[in-house]
């Protein structure tokens, strides 16, 4: 896992340890004493650092069984530290019919400076389950974006394994308690075996999982002790290895590629993981965009997993998960005992051994729910996590500081102020604790499965005895397409979702007959819980960890409406089989077609998927045939019915026809050239834009900032977009440090098969530059659109190229990824077309704070500038132990009427911006002073602000800007300080970005102050 609001944006951060400064680079000789041991046939001797050390707690084995001496002489040979194995561990079993990985893969789990591929991985367990047909079974569970396979292998014993299908009937039956009695579970109890199913490999630079599982799942399949024995006996282990193999394949071929850089050349960060995004991988369990969540999904419903077990490499030796709250609200409370009652088993196992350095708690908090592993919770299983101390694979050494190696409560026997550590210390301490993990589920089996049922049979009665006994989301409601939209994707997720058969009413809630009905009393309705609340994190906790709101229906906004009426339960409807399509197509008779501007996001989809049609926009709201329209409605003349009514019955969007044109006023929706412009130095946040892009049909040209220095852009496009890098104004402009002499190239060759699926550069180094920005700034200058959202929002500001708008970093505010209230201020902007109402709620993430008001080149004031902006407001007041019991003030939102990046606070030196004011006036750009357009801003009122999440000092963010259009030359810079297209969640604000789009060279439609040098081309239609 990896903290997104502290992520060093150094961009060869991937490579190093984040944790530490010193990471030498030194191979390890194998330790004489270790060697120095004898070896029998058999293995029944630990280590004799260890035996000093540790007490004698080898198992009781029964019949000898043989140990493959070879494998057994690396494990000892490549450990770094004695203190870092168990028993459980320090040898493997020799076995005449299953391949160890070292006679599969040529090599031993373990061995310094190697790497395995993920289809290599997937080779080897296919070879595990055709040698061990009554031990292991493998599948594939999915296809990745780029195309491989994801895999899983289900070890358990030969009549678990012949039997598999029964066992997973078993535990579907405990998943439902409206169908399976108390009798009927407490059998099960007894005969249902819980399904505990690890997965790694999601965060690609996180190295050592995927090893690691690779020798654990020989070991499941081929060990005669009784320790393992009844782990193979009592659970039903799946793995998946690697969960993100596109970003695997990527990594060991960036490895390998790095070995062979020369000394002081620039070595290559791990650039794309998977198509979109990097760690976000592990932020998308609400938006479920990513193929390898819905992978895991589709699992989780099928197999009911007891246990979700990510593997990852972020702290020092282990953290076994936990977190230090607050808690999700609305996960079922016996999985908090669950998750301690674990942890607290791996920090006792291991420190009985003297294993240094396995603890819990002081690590993450446990409050958002969009990790992979919170789709056990959302479905009643457990979710946890490791981090292990990072695999290498070349050995180093680990000096933490005291905040790590102090004796805590949490941390009983906490690591070492320095320690050797590589890749089989990696390997023993994580494969270890998953034992006794394992090994714990397996001896308490009943006590976990009866919890099992226990959550969803809680979860159906919460249904029964309210107060939330439904909710409804309105089939009609304006954005119907989106409606139907999350619907499915909820389904999607598990959740059940009816249809009304009639109209009644439910309490204050009218509904109506086909709206779409999520009962209370289902077993996955936690799922409904966590994401329909409303989120209250008192700044007063520790600080979080991501995202402290997310709201669904604000995030999408929709409306959906809890039903705190019992009778909704017994009146008559129909649960859907299929996905849910919105009503859409045309109604009345005549030659033009009228589409509504609903703000369903389908209408950029109508837009371009229509793109040789010539297509106007109504500039003002106007009413025809007794229907309202809002302002930036679709106007289609001569339109060809036949053509376009199965093409918005497919998209749920409705349209009128009618004999002529309404008389209002109108320009043409020209379609784009589109450029998408990324930085090589972080390809993390962006990937969110092409995700929304790629889904609604937009098509775009994808290419590095470094070709903004190339020039003729205008040429090229109409509207360029430029999503969030990170950092500062200064670290944008200049991309990637040259360093080293050699060119840094990211292609694919022989040796980097993997790499360059998305783009591709002969020399990643260096950014735009300051000739690149001139170069931005003339595009804009001669007429184009410039789309910057978040970081990027402030290059042209803090440059001087915009002269109204100033960037602030208030110390005091702390707003961490919330819910706000967002007023529209101008709904006559082309980019606010479509919204009902002013009032919008909107994810911000503490900056970019921008000022219009304050405006003016060189005003750098406002807000001050001292401090980290973002810290918790409460910090080092003593310790507070009931956070919670003092609630934030939160407000109803009526709707009827990344991270703060560290070194944000550079700003460019004053040599640079008259460097580049200089070259812009020989490029011939004249910047002048121009006001910017104020689409939306933030409350006034810092107590009307909070919606969902957490907020203090809001008085900072009153009246700022949360979108603003700066006209500069003829054309304009969009500037979203809220994030328009966040991890798939925030679909209630992408058609502000898509407005942009779609009206790029009319932007300054419906200003009321005169439009300057805009080029607007309104036309009276009569
Ligand atoms: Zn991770």
């Amino acid at each position: 896992m990896r903290n997104p609001h502290s992520q060093i944006r150094n961009p060869h951060s991937a490579l190093r340890n984040p944790h530490y400064d010193v990471r030498m680079n030194i191979r390890i000789a194998a330790c004489g004493a270790l060697i120095a041991l004898a070896l029998g046939t058999t293995y029944v001797s630990t280590p004799i650092a260890a035996q000093t050390r540790k007490p004698p707690l080898r198992h009781a084995q029964g019949a000898p069984q043989k140990i493959d001496e070879e494998y057994t002489r690396t494990i000892r040979e490549n450990l770094q530290d004695p203190r870092i194995t168990t028993e459980l561990v320090d040898h493997l079993p020799a076995s005449d019919t299953v391949p160890s990985p070292l006679k599969f893969l040529g090599r031993a789990v373990g061995a310094p400076g190697e790497l395995t591929y993920a289809k290599d991985i997937s080779r080897y367990y296919e070879a595990l389950a055709k040698a061990a047909p009554g031990r292991a079974k493998y599948w594939k569970v999915g296809t990745t974006e780029e195309g491989r396979d994801i895999v899983v292998l289900a070890i358990a014993d030969d009549a678990t394994i012949k039997s598999l299908e029964k066992y997973r009937d078993m535990l579907g039956e405990l998943t439902d308690p409206r169908k399976t009695t108390g009798a009927r579970a407490q059998q099960l109890l007894h005969t249902a075996k819980p399904l505990y199913y690890a997965i790694s490999g999601m965060h690609s630079p996180e190295t050592g999982g995927p090893e690691m599982l690779i020798e654990l799942a020989y070991r499941l399949i081929v060990e005669e002790t009784p320790f393992i024995q009844n782990i193979r006996n009592n659970v039903i282990t799946l793995i998946t290895p690697v969960i993100e193999v596109d970003g695997r394949e990527k990594q060991v071929d960036t490895y390998y590629f790095n070995k062979k850089r020369a000394q002081g050349d620039a070595r290559l960060p791990l650039m794309y993981w998977g198509k979109y995004v990097q760690h976000d991988n592990n932020r998308d369990g609400m938006g479920q965009f990513l193929k390898l969540t819905q992978a895991v999904t589709k699992e989780t419903l099928e197999w009911h997993p007891t246990v979700i077990h990510d593997l990852h490499e972020a702290q020092t030796y282990l953290y076994s998960s936990t977190g230090t709250g607050p808690y999700n609200n609305d996960i079922d409370p016996i999985v908090v005992s669950e998750w301690w009652t674990l942890a607290q088993n791996d920090v006792m196992e291991m420190t009985k051994r003297g294993v240094p350095g396995v603890w819990t708690y002081g690590f993450y908090d446990g409050w958002v729910p969009n990790y992979m592993f919170f789709i056990a919770h959302s479905h009643n299983s457990i979710g946890r996590f490791y981090e292990v101390q990072s695999y290498g694979p070349d050995p180093y050494e680990v000096r933490p500081g005291a905040t790590v190696t102090s004796k805590e409560w949490f941390r009983p026997n906490p690591p070492l102020p320095m320690i050797k550590w590589g890749p089989r210390n990696n390997t023993n301490i994580q494969q270890s604790a998953l034992l006794f993990s394992l090994s714990h589920v397996a001896k308490n089996k009943d006590l976990y499965l009866e919890n099992y049922w226990l959550k969803s049979k809680r979860a159906v009665d919460k249904g029964k005895t309210g107060p939330t006994y439904a909710w409804v989301i309105p089939a009609t409601q304006r954005r119907k397409a989106d409606a139907a939209m999350a619907v499915n994707e909820l389904r999607t997720q598990g959740l059940e979702v009816s249809r009304a058969g009639t109209a009644f009413k439910a309490g204050p809630v009218d509904v109506k007959a086909g709206d779409y009905i999520v009962r209370g009393d289902q077993p996955f309705r936690t799922l409904a819980d966590m994401y329909f609340s409303i989120q209250n994190y008192p700044p007063q906790n520790p600080s979080p960890y991501d995202d402290t709101g997310w709201t669904f229906q604000y995030m999408r906004d929709l409306k959906i409406l809890p039903v705190t009426e019992k009778g909704i339960l017994d009146q008559q409807m129909t649960l859907l089989t299929a996905d849910a399509k919105p009503p859409g197509g045309i109604e009345g008779t005549g030659n033009v077609l009228v589409v509504d501007h609903t703000g369903d996001n389908n209408i950029v989809t109508f837009r371009f998927r229509n793109k040789d049609v010539k297509m106007l926009a109504a500039e003002e709201d106007f009413e025809l045939g007794g229907h309202k329209f809002r302002a930036g409605s679709i106007i289609v003349p001569d339109a060809d019915r036949a053509a376009f009514e199965p093409i918005l019955k497919d998209l749920g969007l409705s349209a009128w026809a009618v004999a002529s044109a309404p008389n209002v006023k109108i320009h043409d929706l020209d379609i784009p050239r589109i450029g998408y412009v990324h930085s090589w130095t972080r390809t993390q946040d962006e990937g969110w834009w092409r995700a929304a892009l790629d889904t609604f049909g937009v098509p775009y040209t994808y290419f590095a900032d470094q070709k903004l220095r190339e020039g003729s852009l205008r040429s090229r496009y109409d509207v360029l977009l430029f999503p969030h890098v990170g950092g500062s104004a200064v670290s944008q402009v200049n991309g990637m440090p040259k360093t080293g002499s050699a060119p840094l190239p990211y292609k694919k060759t022989a040796d980097t098969p993997n790499l360059a699926y998305v783009d591709s550069s002969d020399d990643i180094r260096g950014g735009m530059g300051v000739e690149g920005l001139v170069e931005l700034a003339r595009f804009v200058q001669e007429g184009g659109t410039l789309v910057t959202e978040g970081s990027t929002a402030t290059i042209f500001p803090e440059y001087g190229i915009t002269t109204g708008v100033t960037v602030e970093e208030p110390a005091q505010l702390f707003v961490r990824g919330s819910i706000l209230r967002a007023k529209i201020t101008d709904l006559k902007s082309p980019i606010g077309y479509g919204y009902e109402s002013a009032d919008l709620p909107v994810y911000f993430n503490q900056a970019p704070v921008l000022n219009v008001a304050a405006g003016g080149f060189g005003g750098f004031g406002g807000g001050g500038r001292g401090g980290a902006p973002g810290t918790n407001p409460n910090a080092g007041f003593g310790q507070n132990v009931t956070p919670n019991a003092v609630p934030l003030r939160i407000q109803p939102f009526e709707s009827d009427t990344n991270a703060a990046p560290s070194g944000r606070g550079e700003r460019p030196p004053a040599d640079d911006v008259a460097q580049m004011r200089q070259l812009a006036q020989q490029s011939g750009i004249t910047i002048e002073d121009a006001r910017p357009r104020v689409v939306m801003q933030f409350s006034a009122n810092p107590n009307d602000m909070l919606l969902s999440g957490t907020l203090a000092n809001g008085q900072f963010l009153a009246n700022r800007a949360a979108a603003l259009d700066h006209p500069l030359g003829k054309g304009h810079v969009v500037m979203f300080a809220i994030r328009p297209f966040w991890r798939w969640q925030t679909q209630g604000t992408y058609t502000l970005g898509f407005n942009a789009i779609m009206n790029w060279n009319d932007l300054d439609a419906g200003k009321t102050a005169p439009a300057g040098r805009g080029t607007t081309s309104q036309q009276q239609r009569q």
